[in-house]
């Protein structure tokens, strides 16, 4: 009896389709001597497996222990059945289900391999063939319409294989066994030159877009979540004018370059920072520059930069011919749209929004389903830090603690806003949609697309308290349970989920601006989270917000708020700073502040950072949100012995953080920028530490959550984590999701 096969049934669930989990399947059978089937459906992969009980036992744990480097396994539910005496092991066809519970790859950066490939003048099929891919690279999410992720349920449907593609397709043994966007250049999508006289194609038509890059043109390139606009980095001209175009005076432009070490020839970069750039997901990396190898006109003001590789096989080809023209240089690559509109994804939509700009536009026949930026991440030392969760994240899913039996629907924030459905235990975030102005369109179809891949309809719909915000006014209309909350109570609950942490805890939000529930603006809550919910045990002293968000880019309003609750008046020193402001204006804004009058309290820290900016920098205005606070940070370069402390009082169950030491500190240091800048810094590390002992002394809690927009500030995240770890807390920070209100949805399944 002993020798008798048993037969067991395997049910996989996780990340398991699209990254070569089946042909692994194949070959750890026919290594244990295993006979039986593996197949995808909508559950995930399903094997029945067939053997003697050492081999079925060893075979198991391989599957468990050794999957596919980007595989992720979430359960592997087992159960025996008869044997049937199976012989073979075979892969069978994928088959329907009832209920759609597997995930969608998200998209991958070209691999080592298939950059071989598309070098190596000897391969017919895929030399500079710029849709080349594999089971281990290539579009995913971008492409898919529908589950299980088939070629057929892809934009690659009507590409039929040639028998060359069909045949690696077939064999287990190959690279691209079952790899759904397999193609090559006999029987792929091909590139084309938008609206050419003559149609210029292939090669000749990535060849044309190359020499427009070297003549200092801004051309379009279609990827894989949709155009970049792209243009030497080096070419002052060219970027002055990308810049006027794209009306965008001074915010920073994303790099791409061909390697990690031309990355090095302009910004530091360490070990981790190196394996993030050079991952399968391939994000935009913030790195520090390199003091003498600036390029001065693409982050200007800052002291870093955002790079990513060429992570398409059109965009190594590219930089592969740009090289052979002696062309070296690192190239810009923003998002192909105008202001906050979501990214442009087809011809019609980058002729129509985007006329005359881009000459030429270099496109291809390979549609994109789902649109998708580029996501952007910084590291402090090995750990991870979203900016903008996007491409090569999305739809990973974010595992919760616990599963819900309601599908909810966290609607997210109006500014980078994304959104979140919650199933069963699983957090599925949209992709980047950001400002809900210009993206409504893309918010109401990216959210009937999500629904329809996880084949559910959310239940309970979670909404910021804001009335006036469009993702709230959205949320009214739709069916199911709607449910508020609070926006910095959201960002610590964000913390919360995606660390699976458990009520007490002590929660941090510094921020811009949201929605309070004292009909103020609130931005530095310190709150008690209990089983019940949440407290506001903590803030800023708020001050008027002369205009409402007319201050986020006219920064000087917010200096003269806080300088009039200071000193009553504009002290001598800070007077030449408002010089540039006209006297009606300043008139204005005066009154504005004494009498409250469009100038709702706040006690944001976004704000405070912008009047602190306006002091040490003296530049009235910005063009980007946070530009001066950017800039201030850029200024700190070490931790300042000496640095003045915020004055914290007790009202009731409240502790008011004041400012005024900082703006008398800054009067009498106001021509030393960076100064001010570390001095600044730590004083709001000390704060939260001062504010989160006070507190913890009440409550006994040790546990803190960090988040909010302040806290991709990379020296108040380090330095609030250091102090706080030092006297003895427990900190958690957003790693899966971003801190700033990208990451807000993540709340939707703690919001009771
Ligand atoms: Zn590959
Ligand atoms: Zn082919």
């Amino acid at each position: 009896m002993k020798n008798q096969n048993q037969r067991k049934q395997i049910v996989v669930k996780g990340l398991v389709q699209g990254i070569g989990f089946r042909p692994f399947v194949y070959r750890i059978a026919k290594r244990n001597r295993i006979s039986g089937w593996v197949l995808n459906n909508v559950n995930g992969v399903k094997i029945q497996a067939e053997g003697k009980k050492t081999d079925l036992d060893n075979f198991v744990f391989q599957l468990k222990h050794n999957a596919p480097s980007l595989s992720r396994i979430d359960s592997a539910q087992t159960k025996p059945i008869p044997p049937i005496n199976s012989t073979d092991f075979i892969i069978k066809k994928s088959s329907g289900g009832t209920k759609k519970t597997t995930a969608i790859p998200s998209d991958l950066a070209i691999c080592p391999d298939c950059i071989k490939d598309i070098f190596n003048s000897k391969n017919k099929r895929r030399y500079l063939y710029p849709f080349t891919n594999c089971t281990n690279c290539g579009p995913r999410f971008t492409i898919a319409k529908s589950v299980p992720y088939d070629r057929k349920m892809t934009t690659m449907k009507r590409f039929k294989m040639c028998p060359d593609c069909q045949r690696e397709y077939e064999d287990i043994l190959d690279r691209r066994f079952h790899a759904q966007p397999n193609c090559c250049s006999v029987c792929g999508p091909q590139v084309y030159i938008v609206g050419s006289k003559g149609p210029i194609k292939g090669l000749k038509a990535i060849e044309k877009t190359v020499s427009a890059i070297i003549k200092g043109k801004i051309v379009a390139i279609k990827g894989l979540g949709g155009f970049h606009l792209a243009c030497s980095a080096v070419n002052k001209k060219t970027v002055k004018r990308l810049r006027k175009l794209k009306n965008r005076p001074d915010k920073p432009f994303a790099l791409m370059a061909q390697t990690a070490n031309q990355v090095e020839k302009y910004c530091r970069l360490s070990r981790y920072e190196r394996q993030v750039l050079t991952s399968p997901k391939a994000p935009i990396v913030m790195l520090e520059k390199k003091p003498r190898k600036d390029i001065p006109q693409i982050a200007p003001g800052l002291n870093h930069l955002g790079f990513m590789l060429a992570y398409t096989p059109l965009h190594q080809i590219i930089f592969k011919l740009l090289s052979k023209h002696g062309f070296n240089y690192p190239l810009i690559m923003t998002s192909a749209n105008l202001r906050d509109e979501p990214i442009c994804i087809d011809d019609e939509e980058i002729q129509k929004h985007i006329p005359n700009i881009p000459d030429p536009v270099l496109s291809h026949n390979r549609e994109i389903h789902n649109r998708m930026d580029d996501s952007v991440v910084f590291l402090i030392s090995d750990k991870t830090h979203i900016i903008r969760r996007a491409r090569g994240y999305v739809p990973d899913p974010i595992k919760l603690g616990k599963k819900d039996k309601n599908v909810i629907l966290g609607a997210g924030a109006d500014l980078k806003n994304t959104f979140c459905i919650v199933r069963g235990g699983e957090a599925y975030l949209s992709q980047y949609i950001g400002d809900m102005e210009d993206s409504q369109n893309f918010y109401k179809l990216s959210l009937s697309k999500l629904k329809e891949f996880l084949g559910v309809t959310p239940t309970r719909i979670v909404h910021d308290m804001h009335p006036d915000y469009v993702s709230t006014r959205l949320a009214k209309t739709m069916p199911g349970k709607k449910v508020k909350v609070q926006h910095h109570a959201s960002h610590v609950y964000s913390v919360m989920a995606e660390h699976r942490l458990k009520a007490p805890i002590i929660g941090v939000a510094l921020d811009g601006t949201g929605y309070g529930t004292d009909n103020t603006i609130w931005g530095s809550e310190f709150f008690l989270v209990n089983k019940k919910g949440w407290q506001r045990k903590g803030s800023l002293v708020p001050v008027p917000l002369p205009g409402g968000d007319k201050a986020v880019f006219e920064i000087w309003r917010m200096a003269l708020s806080h300088i009039t609750k200071v000193f009553g008046v504009v002290p001598k020193t800070f007077v030449p700073a408002f010089k540039s402001v006209s006297k009606n204006e300043f008139k204005t804004v005066s009154k504005m502040i004494s009498s409250g009058f469009n100038a709702p309290l706040t006690s944001s820290m976004g704000r405070l950072f912008d009047a602190v900016s306006f002091l040490a920098l003296k530049r009235p205005t910005v063009s980007y949100e946070a530009q001066a606070a950017m800039e201030l940070q850029s200024l700190c370069k070490k931790a300042p012995k000496t640095y003045p402390r915020f004055d914290i009082a007790q009202t009731g169950d409240m502790f008011w953080a004041n400012p005024l030491p900082i703006f008398e500190f800054i009067r009498k240091n106001s021509n030393s920028p960076q100064r001010i800048s570390e001095a600044f810094h730590m004083s709001v590390a000390n704060m939260v530490l001062d504010m989160v002992v006070l507190i913890s002394k009440q409550t006994k809690v040790k546990n803190v959550a960090l988040s909010g927009g302040v806290f991709q500030n990379k020296i108040i995240l380090s330095w609030c984590m250091d102090l706080l770890l030092k006297n003895g807390f427990k900190v958690y920070v957003n790693e899966q999701v971003p801190a700033n209100d990208g990451g807000l949805s993540l709340s939707a399944p703690l919001i009771k």
